[in-house]
């Protein structure tokens, strides 16, 4: 039987659009918000409604999902104006899929319990095509009755649902320890392919070889991006990376568990900055070594 559920769709960037079609197409009833009201009229073709407001989506909703770029994103739409903690109603939940601080899932998970409404983390791995295709990794934490009675949205978004903890604030040091390693990856990519230019080896015949000792879709796709060099358009744009490796050295300190590559990593972002890549992929850092060995 086809399980219907009245669900708000808050952030309608590169990921929340693919999700919320997805969700559309799992035959539940959606209605939208964004920002930028062009992006939520899109999906009026798929079958969604647009509200004004973040409190217009909450007042018809069982369950609000928000997919928003950073802290202060959420924070504006969780805790502003004509916002959601205000008009979410009692025993609905809210199932934040952003990349956020684990001290605001923390003050998420609070405030909304003091108003008996209910709060789940659930971030994501996967990039805009992922979102689109329902091939997303779907990270979830909070009470387990409210994860299990969200299962069939999460089911409707991506392709494998791995429940990590009871504490939402859990499933956001998994994604951000994720996006860690993730990042780690580039990094380690950009600093092998300059060294393999000067060497005379193309990118594209290292990665032949490496693909067979570390079979995976994400170092596969993200080493022909890189290879390739196609940082433009960004999927995830490196100024959100730069956020990402910020949030974990902030988790880092907090834990007082020292991460020396994750504060490299902060460097290198920065420097991206610096040379203009905030809207290009966050794979451009290895623009960074390249710029250093002298080969870009
Ligand atoms: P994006 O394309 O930049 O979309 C960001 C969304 O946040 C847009 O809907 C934007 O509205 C909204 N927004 C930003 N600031 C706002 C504010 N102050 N008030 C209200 N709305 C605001 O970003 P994305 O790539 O979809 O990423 C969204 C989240 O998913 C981030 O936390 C990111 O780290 C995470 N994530 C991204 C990827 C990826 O590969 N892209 C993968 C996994 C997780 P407008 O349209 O009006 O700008």
């Amino acid at each position: 039987m086809l399980f219907v559920m009245k669900i708000g769709f808050i952030g309608l960037g590169h990921m929340g659009s693919g999700m919320a079609r997805n969700l559309l197409r799992a035959g539940h009833e959606v209605v939208v918000f964004n920002r930028s009201r062009e992006k939520a009229e899109v999906l009026v073709a798929d079958g969604a409604r647009v509200a004004d407001t973040p409190a217009g989506v909450c007042s018809v909703s069982e369950a609000i999902m928000t997919m928003l770029a950073d802290d202060r994103a959420v924070e504006q739409v969780v805790f502003g104006e004509n916002a959601i903690a205000s008009a979410l109603p009692v025993g609905a939940i809210h199932i934040s899929c952003s990349t956020i601080s684990i001290a605001l899932a923390k003050r998420l998970a609070a405030e909304h319990r003091r108003r008996g409404q209910r709060y789940l983390s659930v971030p994501v791995f996967g990039r805009p095509e992922a979102a689109e295709s329902k091939n997303l990794l779907v990270v979830a934490a909070g009470p387990p009755e409210v994860v299990e009675q969200c299962r069939p949205l999460f089911d409707a978004i991506g392709r494998q649902t791995f429940v990590v903890g009871s504490d939402p604030s859990q499933a956001n040091a998994v994604k951000l320890c994720g996006n860690f390693m993730i990042a780690a990856m580039l990094e380690a990519f950009g600093e092998a392919y300059a060294t393999l230019r000067k060497a005379d080896v193309l990118p594209h015949t290292f990665l032949e070889v490496m693909s067979m000792l570390f079979g995976s879709p994400v170092y596969a796709n993200y080493g022909r991006l890189i290879a390739d060099e196609k940082f433009e358009p960004a999927g995830f744009a490196l100024r959100l990376g730069l956020k990402d490796v910020r949030l974990v050295l902030e988790a880092a300190e907090e834990f007082a568990a020292p991460m020396p590559l994750a504060s490299l990593l902060r460097d290198n972002f920065l420097s991206a900055m610096a040379h203009g890549q905030a809207d290009q992929d966050w794979s451009s850092v290895v623009r960074v070594a390249a710029r250093n060995a002298g080969v870009e």
